[in-house]
């Protein structure tokens, strides 16, 4: 569990896509908010769901930004 996900609240339009498939790492309100940590693989998998690409996914050592 290298990375972390970030989301740009001004770009989520409220789909709830990532909720559905990392509900232990989002949560929705009125944007959808960082709640918890999973697997990297779910996490990117959670950011490739996003429709509006409001997820991005950092390696929390380094701080690079692996996607999108
Ligand atoms: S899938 Fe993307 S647009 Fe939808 S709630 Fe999650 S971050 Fe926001």
């Amino acid at each position: 569990m290298n990375y972390l996900a970030e989301v740009d609240v001004d770009a989520c339009a409220a789909h709830g896509d990532c909720v559905d498939v990392a509900p232990d790492v989002f949560a929705l309100d009125d944007v959808a908010r960082v709640i918890g940590t999973a697997s990297d693989e779910l996490l990117i998998e959670a950011a490739e769901s996003c429709p509006s690409a409001a997820i991005r996914i950092v390696d929390r050592r380094s701080g690079d930004q692996v996607f999108p």
